[in-house]
């Protein structure tokens, strides 16, 4: 070993040793600091306690609600939920309030989860399938099921709603479906029909479709003749039917009938206008007076539907009644509707307060 070497070797082992020391003197002095913000034994004991009971608190907040809720509802359970989907990445406020950011986290959910229906409902099915992302710790992108947007306004009365898979989603002359909105889970109930042939109109939504069957089945058990006439209705079908509408009858007078494109609960696929064989398969007001019309007036309710222009609030919903059009809601906004003889503008405003 040459001289220069040596004296290398010298020079390297001397940093190590200085880096040692360097970090023995941090690591006491940490313990000098932890020691001085600890204070007492008896401190460090009562913060350990503190943090151990902290613990169990965190689980419980993110379990999942066992009720049902939907837009509108308030409290605890909501909390709950939002934690949940702010855990797995949904960057909504927790509010409380089932508003419509929490509806916008439960689509578009259910849209990423191949075996749930898309509804913006907190209900069974949903409840599970965010039950196993939870303890999977399963990652999802928000926003790939449906991309949040806020409700943009297309003219001086009217905005384009940001979520049409919303089953409480509010089509009206102000609120209209995007140009572009087709549901994709389309199908045609298995229910009976006063025509033949396969026409786009005898489809509905999945989840409004599996709800008319069974409405229709428990009708046919009371020896009741129901048939459904129209259900879902593109955005260019409607334009065609207006503006026909217009010519004929002007367009402040066929506004009161029809809707303008965009503005139409047909264009959702939750809506089915329903008559029977008395009125001759028609969409008239004495359907309401019908067996038909009186049992769907007292029942639909149970299947998730309304009757969503009821008599005496063309004021509220800007359509004269029609006893014969009905609109999937599902059943606990449907019951109260219902039953307390309000309209879905009613409804939405309560609860939302808006
Ligand atoms: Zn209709």
């Amino acid at each position: 070993m040459s001289y220069k070497q040596a004296v290398h070797i010298l020079i390297f082992t001397s940093l190590l040793l200085m880096l040692a020391a360097c970090n023995t003197s941090n690591n006491n002095s940490s313990v000098i600091e932890n020691m001085n913000d600890t204070g007492t034994e008896n401190e460090n004991e009562v913060k350990e306690e503190a943090v151990e009971e902290e613990e169990p608190e965190i689980v419980k907040e993110l379990s999942l609600p066992s009720d049902v809720l939907q837009k509108g509802d308030q409290g605890q359970s909501v909390d709950e939920l939002q934690n949940v989907l702010i855990h797995i990445g949904y960057e909504i406020t927790d509010s409380s309030l089932y508003d419509n950011e929490t509806v916008w986290a439960i689509t578009d959910f259910q849209l990423q989860t191949e075996n749930l229906l898309a509804t913006g409902l907190y209900d069974e099915e949903t409840r599970l399938e965010l039950e196993t992302v939870l303890d999977n710790e399963i990652s999802l992108t928000p926003g790939v099921g449906l991309a949040f947007v806020e409700e943009e306004q297309i003219d001086e009365d009217t905005k384009t709603i940001s979520n049409p898979y919303d089953v409480l989603a509010l089509i009206n002359k102000q609120h209209a479906l995007p140009a572009d909105y087709e549901p994709i889970d389309l199908v045609v109930p298995d229910v009976r029909f006063p025509f033949v042939e396969d026409l786009p109109k005898k489809q509905m939504r999945k989840v409004a479709a599996d709800a008319l069957e069974k409405m229709f089945g428990d009708a046919d058990l009371e020896s009741l003749d129901l048939f459904a006439q129209s259900g879902f209705r593109s955005y260019e079908r409607q334009d065609v039917l207006f503006a026909a509408y217009v010519s004929n009858h002007g367009e402040e007078q066929a506004n009161t009938f029809s809707a303008k494109p965009g503005e139409s609960e047909h264009q959702s696929g939750l809506t089915m206008d329903v008559t029977s064989p008395q009125v001759n398969y028609a969409l008239v007001t004495e359907f309401g007076e019908t067996e038909e019309g009186i049992w769907l007036q007292e029942n639909a309710h149970k299947y998730g539907f309304i009757i969503r222009y009821p008599e005496g609030k063309e004021d509220i919903t800007g359509y004269q009644y029609e006893p014969w059009h009905l609109r999937y809601v599902g059943i606990k906004a449907a019951t109260e509707i219902m039953e307390r003889g309000i309209t879905l503008e009613e409804y939405l405003e309560e609860k939302l307060n808006k």
